[in-house]
């Protein structure tokens, strides 16, 4: 006789799936309300880009928060909103305008970005910002999780966002172990992030800002706040890597590689108060910024440069006079001056210039087009890598 007390059958596939996926929904409302109500009290309020509705106001400050600290946006942002309030300001800006506002924020693709995007919102869509995730996600600088933030804002739409602190609170909080330069991984988080998405729209830009504000603040590499005395995480009777006492090991940590240092001499070419600046092509590091003539980067390895054995002419006559200059100004050579070595950390490189100052007895000819002599009262209009800014208003007064 068939027994059909359903307790006694074993539990299908089926039934297994399904309860695992009811008990990810509910997991999933628990947290993205816990983290409702955790924001309301801990969230990061008063930040000069929340609370906008307008696409191009939440695009500038996710641009700007990429790779640059909260503080130094706070200072910055609202200088680029006033000089280019508008998508259409932004789009018919001189790129050279778009670059210097940028000075001293890095990862300089992000402004070159800005500025093509801007020009692709004006022809593309009228510059009315496209609000779904899929055309977001076509233009220039703008990835999946960027297109996502500005959809949650701006449209109220149910789209994850899954940045570097996201990341590692999908990560602990379902125990994610897998490497996540690992393009499954990666899916898998995507999968949690779409999980544990509010129900109602309406909530999503509330949501969105509180699961940053939580990866920024809360659940950070270092100090979880869970490691600490106060143990008051929201998340601490679900999160499985509390659970699991393995707060510090998730995500699993990669390992970096050492960063190869490069060297270049650079040349500082002085006539009475003005200087020579040379444009860089828009692919190269500090792209389409202005900064020195130099000579190639070259890899240091064991090899260290004293200024002292470097016959500077010669150095100069190889480095110059093929591109950009006759043989004949050579002589109008006042003197040159060394200058204190620079050192500059990229993200996965170092650089070490040498500088040198050259005096004219008279200005050169430039016969290139990407040289530029300009006024040294002038230099705040130029778009300038950091550390040659700073030692160009250090030796240039
Ligand atoms: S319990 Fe700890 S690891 Fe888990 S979400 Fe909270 S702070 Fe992060």
């Amino acid at each position: 006789m068939q027994n059909t007390d359903s307790a006694n059958y074993p539990e299908s596939a089926l039934d297994l799936l399904l309860s695992s996926v009811s008990e990810t929904i509910g997991m999933g409302f628990r947290f993205s309300q816990a983290l409702i109500r955790w924001s309301k009290q801990y969230g990061r309020q008063g930040l000069p880009w929340q609370g906008h509705k307008d696409p191009y106001a939440i695009w500038v400050s996710e641009i700007m928060l990429q790779q640059t600290q909260v503080s130094t946006v706070m200072e910055r942002y609202p200088l680029f909103m006033r000089q280019f309030p508008t998508v259409k300001a932004l789009a018919t800006a001189d790129l050279d305008a778009v670059m210097a506002l940028w000075s001293g924020l890095g990862y300089y693709s992000r402004a070159r970005n800005l500025h093509q995007c801007a020009q692709q919102i004006m022809e593309k869509y009228s510059g009315k910002f496209p609000n779904t995730v899929q055309e977001l996600e076509t233009l220039p600088g703008i990835g999946r999780s960027t297109a996502g933030a500005i959809t949650a804002f701006a449209f109220e739409e149910r789209a994850p966002i899954l940045d570097a602190n996201v990341k590692r609170v999908i990560s602990r909080f379902f125990g994610v172990t897998g490497n996540q330069q690992n393009h499954k991984t990666v899916q898998l988080l995507w999968e949690h992030a779409i999980a544990i998405l509010p129900k109602s729209k309406s909530q999503m830009p509330l949501y969105t800002q509180a699961l940053m504000d939580f990866g920024a603040t809360w659940c950070t590499p270092k100090t979880a706040k869970c490691q600490s005395q106060d143990q008051s995480c929201p998340m601490m009777r679900e999160c499985k890597a509390y659970e699991l006492g393995q707060v510090d090991r998730i995500p699993a940590k990669t390992k970096k590689k050492q960063s190869p240092t490069f060297t270049t001499h650079i040349f500082l070419f002085r006539y009475q108060d003005e200087i020579l600046l040379e444009r860089r092509p828009p692919k190269a590091i500090w792209g389409s910024l202005y900064s020195l003539i130099e000579t190639p980067w070259e890899p240091l390895g064991e090899k260290i440069i004293h200024p002292k054995s470097i016959d500077v002419k010669d150095l100069l006559y190889q480095t110059c006079l093929a591109n950009h200059l006759s043989k004949n100004d050579m002589d109008s050579i006042a003197s040159i001056e060394e200058s204190h070595a620079i050192e500059h950390i990229f993200s996965h490189r170092r650089l070490r210039m040498q500088p040198w100052i050259i005096y004219l007895k008279r200005k050169w000819s430039c016969r290139s087009a990407a040289l530029d002599w300009i006024w040294i009262s002038q230099l705040k209009e130029y778009g300038l890598p950091q550390p040659i800014r700073v030692f160009l208003e250090s030796s240039s007064r």
